[in-house]
């Protein structure tokens, strides 16, 4: 028998970590952060860190990676499995977060040579996409691309006679991110996994990526009708470069400002090809890619003598700006600019953490300013159908719902366990500090 127990990530929205302890085997999935207040940490149970055997870390954001030096802080001393493209990220997620907490003013629980000791293990060096390998003894290990940013996995794992399926953050409708489906992985079809970690971040949003774009484009439609702008804070590396190239895509006519790391942050992606859409299937989206790399009417403004030049010149618009969540100073700056004119819009495309400028902006729009404050989703996690789509393809005995609050994982249980053909199957929704025997 093997036991889950939930550091953090279930019930809640942020420091993804999920204990997997058996006779012999101690597997940690992820160690991360949550970005509210002056910053939340995993429970971590001290006295298990000594006993892992090891860690696997599905991707670079800071809700899965950030609290890993603590590990070894408190004892850790074996490897991190990761991919390598996730590695190179990291170094950015870290010092992201080193500042919040210097801002929040609080410690940093973890020292400089903490993040140093860290051991990496290369994915994709051990073994190709989709096939198995022993990472450990009596350990087997598979991972897969999971769509949802660049490096970012999924992973089976098989440990003392269990099949345990973690999706990481998934999504299957990235315009330019291939995935890897687990429900087409070679196996019996009989056969029940006896435990499923899954995304499901959106609860119970049925809606489909096209029925977002849908919704986004009235929005943005409509304020450009009116000659408004529309600012669009996106984090620097992820669904802003998908959004950049689906507004080209739409509004070939219209002006749009991007700011620089957002183009930085395009550049690297086309070097990545390995985690893109194969052309096939990315309806021309990689060549657009090419396409708008190479032409040179850019608008990047420099300065802010720059960015305020245009903002003049410029009426109906679009305006792609760092950070997602509004808590960069130029994301307020350019706020600043925007919010007396009623026609204007912000568009919050992503996840608001409490506490941020972007949640504040959006509960009490009117405190702030007089333009309109929206959020519409791109998804880059999975919602009820995508959550059903994969409880169907990787079945499991236990299926544990994550990434979304409490209420809303309850919601989507109760939906689920519905309709639920067999049920023998048993979906959760836990807390933090919570275990499940498999
Ligand atoms: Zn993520
Ligand atoms: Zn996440």
């Amino acid at each position: 028998m093997m036991k889950l127990t939930v550091w953090g990530g279930a019930g809640e929205h942020g420091r993804s970590a999920y204990l997997l302890s058996g006779s012999q085997v101690h597997l940690l999935l992820d160690c991360g952060v949550k970005k509210e207040g002056s910053g939340d940490y995993p429970m971590i149970q001290q006295e298990q860190v000594p006993k892992l055997d090891a860690v696997f870390l599905s991707h670079a954001h800071e809700d899965h990676s950030v609290a890993i030096p603590l590990l070894y802080r408190l004892g850790y001393q074996g490897e991190v499995w990761t991919t390598r493209e996730t590695t190179a990220q990291l170094t950015a997620y870290f010092a992201s977060w080193r500042e919040f907490t210097a801002r929040a003013g609080v410690e940093l629980p973890y020292m400089e040579e903490d993040q140093l000791a860290i051991r990496y293990r290369y994915l994709e060096e051990e073994a190709e996409k989709l096939t198995w390998f022993e990472a450990l003894p009596g350990v087997k290990v598979m991972w897969g691309r999971s769509g949802h940013m660049v490096g970012s996995v999924w992973f089976l794992v098989q440990a003392e006679g269990k099949r345990i399926f973690y999706s990481g953050d998934y999504t299957s409708e990235s315009l330019l991110l291939e995935d890897d489906s687990p429900a087409l992985v070679d196996k019996p079809s009989s056969m029940l996994l006896d435990l499923a970690i899954v995304d499901a971040a959106y609860g119970t949003d049925a809606n489909s990526q096209a029925d977002k774009l849908k919704q986004l484009e009235q929005k943005i439609e409509s304020t450009l009708q009116t000659g408004g702008k529309v600012l669009l804070p996106v984090p620097a590396a992820g669904r802003g470069q998908e959004m950049i190239l689906w507004a080209y895509r739409n509004w070939g006519n219209v002006p749009i400002v991007i700011e620089a790391p957002l183009i930085e942050g395009m550049k690297r992606l086309l070097e990545r090809s390995e985690w893109l859409r194969s052309q096939e299937s990315d309806q021309g989206m990689r060549d657009q890619l090419e396409l708008l790399l190479n032409r040179n009417d850019w608008i990047i403004p420099a300065s802010e003598v720059e960015r305020e030049s245009l903002l003049q010149k410029h009426g109906a618009s679009l305006w792609f700006v760092t950070d997602g969540m509004m808590q960069s100073n130029l994301a307020q700056w350019y706020y600043s600019q925007m919010s007396s004119d009623t026609r204007n819009l912000v568009l919050l495309t992503g996840h608001v953490s409490q506490g941020t400028f972007g949640h504040r902006l959006l509960q009490h729009p009117a405190s702030y300013g007089a333009c309109s404050v929206t959020k519409i989703r791109y998804k880059v996690h999975q919602g009820l159908t995508d959550v059903r789509q994969m409880i169907t393809g990787v079945p499991a005995l236990h299926t544990v719902l994550v990434h979304a609050d409490k209420g809303e994982t309850d919601r989507l249980r109760a939906c689920l366990t519905e309709e639920a053909p067999n049920s023998n199957l048993h979906i959760y929704s836990m807390s933090v500090g919570e275990e499940v025997y498999f």
